[in-house]
């Protein structure tokens, strides 16, 4: 599969703790993981040329994910609406990681702000709510993340389509940390773990949780396309 990841790679080039968790960025981590599973990994980043995201990156894309946090509104619009588009017209799959909830494609794609109650770096169990799910495979009823920032709701989302993961932290809140949406002929899944200062993207069940979700993200076949063709009468589509 075509995995591109958007990252804004900002944290890793200005803060030393950060750069010391990932040497090669998010982006380098999660491309290594993504790779080592078989797929084509595309990295984009904020300070790239369209951010990386030109449309011949966008329409060869089947599953992109998304991190970013001090860089949203440095995302240009035209490059949100290639990536919309595409998740919706196209069926492109898209993953948003952590503070990737009040990106401007997630608050496009999911309709609403993403607005979240958040905290210091704690204890977090997730617990896995739908076990039968393609995104949940091989995942265990709960772990651990020794050190994770706090989400905590209300998380000013749709209710989910279908909600995965639903996380606890040391001080008290509760947390939907693993939600999928259907949107347009796409699939969307937003995964909570993932701040810059923590390990998540180490863990092993987060990495089967990223693998799974692209697995399960990828476009489908026959509806995923507009036909060129009309199949009643035809005549060539634009
Ligand atoms: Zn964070």
């Amino acid at each position: 599969m075509n995995v591109t990841i958007f990252n804004e790679n900002i944290h890793e080039r200005t803060e030393k703790g950060v750069a010391e968790i990932f040497p090669n960025g998010i982006h380098g981590c999660l491309a290594q993981l993504l790779e080592s599973a078989g797929h084509t990994v595309t990295c984009a980043t904020l300070e790239m040329p369209e951010h990386g995201l030109t449309e011949q990156v966008v329409n060869g894309t089947d599953v992109m994910l998304w991190w970013g946090h001090m860089g949203h509104h440095l995302v240009s619009d035209a490059v949100v609406d290639r990536v919309v588009s595409r998740v919706m017209e196209y069926g492109m799959g898209m993953i948003f990681l952590h503070s990737a909830h009040k990106s401007k494609p997630f608050a496009r794609i999911v309709g609403t702000s993403g607005n979240l109650l958040w905290g210091d770096d704690q204890k977090e169990i997730v617990w896995t709510v739908m076990p039968s799910h393609p995104i949940a495979k091989d995942i265990p009823e709960h772990f651990v993340l020794d050190k994770e920032e706090m989400y905590g709701e209300p998380f000013m989302i749709p209710q989910p389509d279908e909600l995965v993961f639903t996380s606890w932290f040391r001080h008290g809140n509760v947390f939907r940390s693993g939600c999928a949406f259907y949107r347009g002929l796409g699939k969307v899944f937003y995964l909570q773990p993932g701040h810059e200062y923590c390990r998540s993207y180490y863990n092993e069940n987060i990495r089967k949780i990223i693998l799974n979700a692209v697995e399960w993200a990828k476009p489908g076949t026959g509806i995923s396309r507009y036909p060129s063709v009309c199949p009643y009468f035809g005549e060539k589509l634009d």
